[in-house]
């Protein structure tokens, strides 16, 4: 009954929201923008997203979870920041109503979800919520641990693979060019435990400072095992190797980390915490093919 409702929610969700609001469709392959409500300026900045980059992002996707799973249809809301969004569907507007949140991915609705925020470019949003939407449907909605989801969905704003499977700058993505050094102070920083501990149902929307400081650190852990999967491989292939082990917690990811890189929870985390806060590595910017 309730799979039914949702797919009833689900279908009817665009036509409710044109009934009140004005919503324009753009096309980019697997992924349809919807642009509810939004300014000139606003549709001008949804157009310049390629179907090229939406593609690229599925292609790295796909690569880091090692799969061929055919890609999903994915709707993408758009909200501009001038949309009257008490006219918005119920369902939405729990969501909507969060000021502070600028995305989502709204499972239950096979919808991800962006509003146009002043401080963040509209297409890192998308393309942060699209990951989560690839790495939720193409795996069948494995439950990885948050801060694992999360790095991957912050990477993808700066980082993605190329067709050789390597890594590159962006530097159209950085915009505010926030990722080269971590340079995190003791108040920000968060330990490997913590991050894959958190608890991130409880605190989403009641300690909202906290979610984004844990989304920002998870993006320096994920840049963190990348650097040491120049020592272990494996650690490139985390996703499909905790699929494979069905780990799903923290406590396991953090075991499994350990074992992979034959060193101890000491070792992990002084090498972690002076990653982040002494700057000591820069990311590479040099495009791969100037190498
Ligand atoms: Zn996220």
């Amino acid at each position: 009954m309730q799979r039914t409702k949702d797919w009833v929610r689900q279908a009817l969700l665009v036509p409710t929201l044109r009934a009140q609001m004005e919503v324009r469709k753009l096309k980019r392959g697997y992924a349809t923008i919807y642009a509810v409500t939004c300014s000139p300026t606003e549709l001008a900045e949804l157009s310049r997203i390629r179907s090229g980059e939406i593609a690229n992002l599925a292609a790295g996707i796909q690569h880091y979870l090692d799969t061929n799973e055919e890609l999903p249809r994915i709707r993408v809301l758009c909200f501009g920041s001038c949309a009257a969004l008490e006219n918005t569907p119920q369902e939405l507007s729990q969501w909507l109503c969060n000021t502070t949140a600028r995305g989502a991915w709204l499972r239950r609705l096979c919808t991800a979800v962006a509003r146009f925020t002043p401080a963040t470019p509209i297409r890192r949003i998308i393309v942060h919520e699209l990951t989560h939407a690839l790495l939720d449907l193409l795996t069948n909605g494995f439950p990885y641990p948050v801060a694992i989801a999360e790095g991957f969905a912050r990477r993808a704003e700066y980082l993605l693979p190329n067709k050789r499977g390597m890594t590159e700058w962006q530097q159209q993505s950085s915009h505010q060019q926030k990722g080269h050094r971590a340079n995190l102070t003791d108040d920000e920083f968060m330990s490997v435990r913590e991050l894959l501990c958190f608890d991130a149902r409880a605190r989403w929307t009641s300690d909202r400072a906290s979610f984004l400081g844990m989304t920002n650190v998870s993006f320096w852990l994920n840049v963190y095992l990348f650097k040491l999967s120049g020592k272990h491989p494996i650690l490139k292939r985390i996703l499909p190797e905790l699929r494979l082990r069905c780990i799903t917690t923290g406590e396991g990811v953090y075991s499994w980390l350990q074992e992979a890189c034959s060193i101890d929870h000491a070792e992990l985390e002084d090498g972690f915490y002076r990653f982040c806060t002494k700057g000591t590595m820069e990311l590479d910017t040099t495009p791969n093919d100037r190498r």
